[in-house]
């Protein structure tokens, strides 16, 4: 039994990161946790961090989004969550997925604005409407998760709809964003590298730079949301592309590719940071699709797509479905991924950019709780 919740929690895991490329919106982890109502379990729980993932999921008609969770450092040895969950969050601490703060006052309404997310909270957010106005401006921007029958729906503050909707990135935002940040903190999570040779610098999960939180602004100075202290410019940020693939008209996966880091799709990619697509592919895809099927670098700003398969590929150019239209991609070449293009590894199965990839099909989720459904459902009462 506490395998399975394992599990879950494992699920749950690859849904937090705090990537401005890859999170869809901005959550209190200590908020979260706390919605009893939701299941009417223990006071504290984790795994509806991923019911309300799932709720996102579903109103963005998208597989596999991530979020941006901010969390007070209290959580790390809350009495309310099992050892086990306490020891995950520490992990999720340690590793950098969340940002976890001694004081993480409006930190998830300024995250929300640099990076122009929606915010899931129910936390009534008055009086920081004077320095966020989108708060009570923009209908979708904030929304509260609440209880209901398949799990939590999400009901927007203002304008009373259910559809998070993303705002743009302030222009504080962006231009923090064009830039590498280093936070003198020896084995600091968020803006590692200072300290440099200790243990915990080692034993870390090596992130890319694309990957960076957004620096906090006090007075102006980007500064470390952990620490306090002012961060070290250490150069520009790689570029980076955001990908989508899309099967069967729905999106099941973001990505990304930075000038530093290409990417492997297939079925089942050889090594670390490959795109995994053979859970969503039915048998004769799976046949048709190779392990390794193309790569995707990022080049002076153009997406590069090369076939690595045994079968080839195809592009379709501007998004086109006429079949007349479709460029054969045989298997070593390559070729200028251009803004609407699509690369399609076998009918129905498609990547191309995240903004111009819409859903084309009715929305049917994989939770991210479906490792052990029965799990979520059946909480053990205290
Ligand atoms: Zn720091």
């Amino acid at each position: 039994m506490r395998f399975e919740i394992s599990k879950v929690l494992d699920a749950i895991e690859g849904r937090v990161c705090v990537d401005p490329s890859l999170a869809r919106a901005v959550l209190d982890l200590a908020e979260v946790i706390r919605y009893q109502d939701i299941d009417g379990g223990r006071p504290a729980s984790l795994l509806r961090l991923g019911m309300v993932i799932d709720a996102l999921s579903r109103q963005l008609e998208e597989d596999s989004v991530q979020v941006y969770a901010v969390v007070h450092r209290a959580l790390l040895s809350d009495a309310d969550l099992t050892s086990n969950e306490r020891m995950v969050v520490r992990r999720w601490a340690d590793d950098g997925l969340v940002e976890v703060l001694d004081n993480p006052g409006d930190r998830m309404l300024e995250v929300a604005d640099l990076l122009g997310l929606p915010v899931l909270t129910r936390a009534r957010l008055d009086g920081l409407r004077g320095r966020f106005p989108w708060v009570a401006e923009e209908p979708g921007r904030v929304l509260a998760p609440v209880p209901g029958a398949g799990g939590p729906n999400l009901v927007a503050h203002v304008g009373g709809g259910d559809k998070p909707v993303a705002g743009r990135r302030s222009p504080a935002g962006a231009k923090l964003l064009t830039r590498q940040w280093r936070c003198p903190e020896s084995g600091c999570a968020l803006f590692g590298g200072g300290g440099g040779g200790s243990f915990a610098d080692l034993a870390r999960v090596q992130r890319s730079p694309a990957e960076q939180a957004p620096p906090a602004l006090r007075n102006g100075v980007p500064t470390c949301p952990r620490h306090g202290t002012r961060l070290r410019d250490v150069g520009p940020r790689p570029r980076t592309e955001v990908l989508a693939v899309r099967i069967g008209g729905l999106v099941r996966r973001r990505f990304v590719v930075s000038e530093e880091q290409p990417v492997l799709v297939g079925r089942a990619p050889e090594g670390e940071g490959g795109i995994v697509l053979g859970q969503w592919l039915n048998d004769e895809a799976r046949r048709w699709i190779s392990r390794n099927h193309v790569h995707l670098e990022l080049r002076v700003g153009e997406v590069i797509v090369t076939d690595v398969s045994t079968n080839g590929s195809g592009i379709r150019p501007g998004g086109s479905m006429t079949e007349a239209e479709r460029i054969p991609l045989a298997p070593k070449q390559s070729r200028v991924l251009g803004e609407n293009d699509m690369v399609e590894l076998y009918p129905g199965v498609q990547i191309g950019r995240a903004e111009e990839l819409p859903a084309g099909a009715p929305f049917t989720p994989t939770s991210v709780m479906a490792e052990a459904p029965t799990m979520a459902m059946r909480l053990p009462r205290p």
